[in-house]
């Protein structure tokens, strides 16, 4: 299928203008893109975009698909009904706009499952990065779901039966967290030697990790032990700012579940209680990380272990935004910088000749009000594969 898109504004995830042109996609690939008015295409359908604007599939660097969406016990829903509700999830996902996705800890390596699911062609969803259970210590942050690891030894087993039962990227669990009850939130899990271990076998083997990090010490090891992102990162300091961006290590906010707990005031009193005890102190490490030139990606944290559904991913585009990042900088958190994080840049984050065809069309623009990618997604292609079309 060779389809041309004209007419419109061309957000393109690197640069921070749209500028009037046009996207030509044949197969699964963009196989060019241009400024102005198109030129002559042999293109079997033009959709006319008439204003709207054209730009990448949405990247989230950090979501808990396997599930569904939080509920008291989810972690023990029989297997079967825990698949459907995963895939249902990831079909949620793909049509709000989110064309891949990396996951943050799943319950029985469910975010696999439905990845190869996909890629069979028997469920529509995202692109999956997929990270498996995730590690924690003994009684740790999510210790419910995640494999439970104490000393490099354990650790290092750890991540080879991730591995082996074939993830793409390692999450390790740096702190205690909100959502976890009993563990103090900002104590640390980890100590370098043991961070250094988990880092050391996922590298080794190509794959990036993520880490779920609150507190300064558990920063302070993540950093040390050598992670590629700090994901929350509430207790972040200037001293830490600068040795993220020295070494190119990424924060990733998830502001998304601090909405859902504070302001919808959508859970239990004690995870109120927790996330009210550090969102200010949230909001001070973002400027601090923005300020100090720390490369940021977007990372909803949507799902089972917070209380921000799936499929509402794009608010938290809105929440940066709101806490001081222009919409320009937080297309390209969801885009470009989101694909580099993942390690999936050559393929998607941009609409560039020979890059995959992930894009989507949105009735708007982004840069002037950053919530329409949160109501006004109208198309979703995936691949060169159109999966939603309000413009026909
Ligand atoms: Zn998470």
């Amino acid at each position: 299928m060779s389809v041309l898109f004209a007419n419109g504004l061309v957000l393109d995830g690197l640069g921070d203008v749209a500028v009037e042109g046009w996207v030509h996609v044949e197969g699964e690939r963009i196989v060019a893109t241009g400024r102005g008015q198109p030129r002559p295409h042999l293109a079997q359908r033009t959709v006319d975009l008439a204003g709207r604007t054209i730009m990448p599939g949405l990247i989230d660097t950090h979501v808990h698909l396997a599930g569904g969406d939080y509920f008291p016990g989810y972690e023990h829903e029989a297997i079967g009904i825990a698949a459907l509700r995963t895939a249902e999830a990831a079909r949620r996902t793909l049509l709000a706009g989110f064309t891949t996705v990396r996951t943050a800890a799943s319950r029985d390596f469910l975010d696999l499952d439905i990845r190869d699911a996909i890629r069979l062609g028997l469920a529509p969803g995202p692109r999956i990065i997929g990270s498996g259970r995730g590690i924690t210590c003994t009684g740790g942050h999510l210790h419910e779901v995640a494999i439970e690891a104490d000393g490099p030894d354990e650790i290092r087993k750890a991540v080879r039966q991730h591995v082996k039962r074939g993830v793409d990227s390692l999450k390790i669990m740096m702190s205690g967290g909100v959502a976890t009850a009993g563990l103090p939130v900002e104590a640390e899990q980890f100590s370098v030697e043991e961070v250094r271990t988990a880092v050391y076998e996922a590298h080794r083997v190509g794959m990036k990790v993520l880490t779920h990090s609150i507190g300064l010490q558990a920063i302070r090891n993540a950093i040390e032990g050598g992670v590629d992102s700090i994901d929350h990162g509430q207790y972040l300091d200037e001293e830490c700012a600068v040795r993220m961006r020295e070494r190119g290590i990424y924060l990733v906010p998830t502001f998304g579940p601090f909405y859902y707990y504070t302001e919808m005031r959508k859970a239990e009193d004690w995870r109120i209680q927790r996330a009210e005890g550090i969102k200010d102190q949230h909001q001070r490490a973002f400027r601090l990380a923005l300020d100090a030139g720390v490369s940021v990606a977007m990372g909803s944290d949507c799902g089972a272990p917070s209380r921000f559904p799936n499929g509402e991913n794009a608010l938290e585009l809105t929440l940066m935004v709101r806490h001081g990042m222009p919409p320009s900088h937080a297309v390209r958190c969801a885009t470009s910088e989101a694909a580099r994080l993942a390690g999936v840049l050559d393929q998607v984050g941009s609409l560039e000749s020979g890059k995959l065809a992930d894009l989507i069309v949105v009735d708007g623009n982004p840069l002037e009000d950053i919530s329409v990618l949160q109501h006004k997604i109208q198309l979703v292609m995936k691949g060169g594969t159109l999966y939603r079309d309000d413009l026909v």
